[in-house]
C-alpha cells in the first residue's frame, strides 16, 4: 500500500504516522519528494483493515497496489530517480554512455579503449573482469586483476566504472573497484546476489534475464530497493524469441513501458540486444528515441581477436561516428549526450 501525504503535511504529523505503521508491525519506506512525501507500507497489510490510515492529519489518501511491486512504482514516487554515480548522473536530461570491451582482457587494451571511448564522449568505462560464459571452457575473465586494470583506465581517465558481479562471495571485492556494480541477464533472479547488492552503497545496474517479463523484471529490482539500496539503473539488453537472425530480441517497447510503470532510469545495451556490430548504432538510436537515459555498447581496438562478443564490438572509429549521430537523436527528443 502507498500513503499520499497532503503538501502541507508537518514533519509531526509524518513522524506519527511512521511510527504508527512500525508498531502495527509494517516496515514504512519514506520518498521525501519536493512536492509532497510518499510513504510506501510493506508487510502483511490487512492490520489496516481495522485501523485505517485515512483518518490520520497529513493523510491525502492511502492506495492498495494491486501491483506486487511497491518502491520501484510510479505510485510510489512520482518523479523520475536519479542515479549519481560520483557526478555523472543516470536518468536526468543527460544521456549516460557506458563503453568498453566485453571482457577485460589486458591494460594496454582497456586504457586504449578506455580513453578512445572518453573522447568520443563515453564517461562511464565497462568490461567485465567476471564473466558469465556458456561454456565453463571459455575465458572467464581475469578476476581481481581485472578490476584493478579497470581502477587504473579511471585514474587515468576520469571515467567511472562499471563491472560485473556474479556471486555474493564477491560483492565486498568488486565493490573496492567499480562505481556501478553490474548484475547481469543471467543473474536476474539470483535472488540472494541482488539482497546482497541490495546492501551495498553503490549503485547497481540490473540486466533484464533473456527470459524475463518486465513485471519479473521490475519484481527484481524491487529486491535491491526493499534491501535499502534505491541507486538502480534497469538495462532492456534483448530478451529470447522465435526469431534467431539476431542473437536477442531488443525490446524497445520496454523502455516507454518500463517508465510509464517506475521511476527508475533505463538505459538499453543494443550490442547484447543484436549480437551484430552493424545493427548496434541503429539500435542506439531507435532506443534514445524511445525515451532511454543511456547506452551501454561494447568497443574493441581488435574485435577479431577479441575474448568475447568480438562480433557485436565496434571499432572506436564507428564508436566515434555513432556518437555524432547519436546527438542530433537525442536533440530531437530534448536530451543532450
Ligand atoms: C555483459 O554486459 O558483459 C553481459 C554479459 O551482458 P548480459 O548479462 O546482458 O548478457
Ligand atoms: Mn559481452
Amino acid at each position: 500500500m502507498i500513503i499520499v501525504l497532503r503538501p502541507d503535511a508537518t514533519k509531526k504529523q509524518i513522524d506519527h504516522l511512521i511510527e504508527k505503521v512500525k508498531k502495527l508491525g509494517l516496515k514504512p519506506m519514506v520518498s521525501r519528494g519536493v512536492e509532497r512525501t510518499i510513504i510506501g507500507v510493506i508487510g502483511e497489510e490487512d492490520v489496516l483493515r481495522v485501523q485505517p490510515l485515512e483518518a490520520f492529519p497529513g493523510v491525502e489518501k492511502v492506495m492498495p497496489i494491486l501491483k506486487p511491486y511497491k518502491l520501484v512504482s510510479r505510485e510510489f514516487k512520482p518523479e523520475n530517480s536519479i542515479v549519481d554515480v560520483e557526478g555523472v548522473k543516470i536518468g536526468g536530461k543527460k544521456i549516460a554512455i557506458m563503453a568498453g570491451p566485453c571482457s577485460v582482457e589486458s591494460l594496454e587494451m582497456l586504457m586504449d579503449v578506455g580513453k578512445k571511448v572518453k573522447k568520443s564522449g563515453a564517461n562511464i568505462l565497462r568490461g567485465g573482469a567476471f564473466k558469465p560464459r556458456s561454456s565453463p571452457y571459455s575465458f572467464q575473465g581475469l578476476g581481481e586483476e581485472g578490476l584493478k586494470f579497470l581502477k587504473d583506465v579511471k585514474k587515468e581517465t576520469g571515467m567511472k566504472i562499471v563491472t560485473e558481479v556474479m556471486d555474493t562471495r564477491d560483492v565486498w571485492m568488486v565493490e573496492k573497484y567499480a562505481d556501478i556494480l553490474q548484475v547481469g541477464a543471467r543473474n536476474m533472479q539470483n535472488f540472494n546476489l541482488l539482497k546482497e547488492v541490495g546492501l551495498s552503497k553503490k549503485p547497481v545496474l540490473l540486466k533484464r534475464g533473456m527470459s524475463a517479463t518486465i513485471k519479473e523484471f521490475l519484481m527484481s529490482a524491487e529486491y535491491i530497493l526493499a534491501a535499502g539500496n534505491f541507486n538502480c539503473i534497469l538495462c532492456e539488453r534483448g530478451i529470447r524469441t522465435f526469431e534467431d537472425a539476431t542473437r536477442f530480441t531488443l525490446d524497445l517497447n520496454a523502455i516507454p513501458l518500463i517508465k510509464q510503470l517506475s521511476h527508475l532510469p533505463v538505459i538499453v545495451d543494443p550490442s547484447h540486444g543484436t549480437g551484430k556490430w552493424d545493427l548496434v548504432s541503429p539500435m542506439a538510436k531507435a532506443a534514445i528515441a524511445a525515451g532511454a537515459d543511456g547506452l551501454m555498447i561494447e568497443v574493441h581496438t581488435n574485435p577479431e581477436e577479441a575474448y568475447s562478443d568480438g562480433e557485436q564490438s565496434l571499432v572506436p572509429y564507428r564508436f566515434d561516428v555513432m556518437m555524432k549521430e547519436l546527438k542530433a537523436v537525442a536533440k530531437a527528443v530534448g536530451r543532450e549526450i
